[in-house]
């Protein structure tokens, strides 16, 4: 059965203690009263995790990078490798954000290796979808966005597919206060979840937890999260609030 599963974005925000503090407000408040069925995510910047996983409650909440190396190691100046990531406590990689695939080159290619590199060191990869303004505006974000999934994740084995969170987040409406309608992410999820189920089958589809991003908050996550395929958010700027974040969690 597919988890509902709430995950914050920090992007690159808070110094070190700031997110401690944020990761203890965080973990205060769902300890005390987060729904018990969500699943519940922080992704932090690197240099946060280590501090994040020993801040919180790890039954209850698990931590992500938001990134992570094209190679296992080596020569590669600047990188945090999957096995670098894997060794702080993070149990979660945010891979594919349109923030990294427009500002630093990121390509299928380069996600296909992220990808492998992630699943080989037993992390869960939050992988993200979604399409630009003008592709929405021609009406073709349902071939977009599964042809991005064809080129990476439908490549994988069965097996690890379903290892997988999915999380659409049309580029359009990330940080920008222009929501998704309601209609709008159940068509795409739904599309996604038929495109699941055409290359891996009805059971894997159903399994696959799909995350909405993208001015998802406190005011418009019920709606959002009431859609049969919608199985949570991945929420940037409200991940940064943790009464908003706290009400997102509690949302379904
Ligand atoms: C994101 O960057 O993943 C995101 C969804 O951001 P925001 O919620 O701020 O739109």
């Amino acid at each position: 059965m597919r988890k509902k599963v709430v995950a914050g974005n920090w992007k690159c925000n808070t110094t070190l203690q700031e997110g401690v503090e944020l990761a203890k407000a965080v973990n205060k408040l769902v300890t005390e009263k987060g729904a018990a069925d969500v699943v519940v995510v922080l992704g932090t910047p690197f240099t946060h995790i280590a501090s994040v996983v020993d801040a919180v409650d790890t039954n209850r909440i698990g931590v992500a990078s938001q990134n992570c190396a094209a190679e296992p190691k080596g020569a590669f100046t600047g990188e945090v490798s999957a096995a670098m990531v894997k060794s702080t406590g993070a149990k979660y990689v945010i891979l594919g954000h349109s923030e990294r695939r427009e500002y630093y080159g990121e390509t299928s290619e380069i996600l296909n290796k992220k990808l492998a590199l992630a699943l080989e060191n037993g992390l869960t990869p939050i992988y993200c979808c979604g399409e630009p303004l003008e592709i929405r505006n021609a009406g073709t974000q349902a071939d977009y966005v599964i042809n991005q999934l064809k080129e990476t994740v439908f490549q994988l084995s069965e097996e690890d597919f379903g290892k997988l969170i999915i999380a659409y987040e049309p580029i359009w409406a990330i940080g920008t206060g222009v929501t998704a309608t309601t209609e709008q992410a159940q068509e795409m999820h739904k599309a996604i979840r038929d495109a699941i189920a055409e290359k891996f089958g009805k059971q894997v589809a159903d399994d696959t937890s799909l995350l909405y991003g993208g001015s998802c908050n406190a005011k418009n996550a019920n709606d959002l999260f009431a859609n049969p395929d919608v199985d949570g958010g991945l929420i940037g700027g409200a991940s940064l609030k943790p009464d908003d974040f706290i009400q997102i969690i509690n949302a379904y």
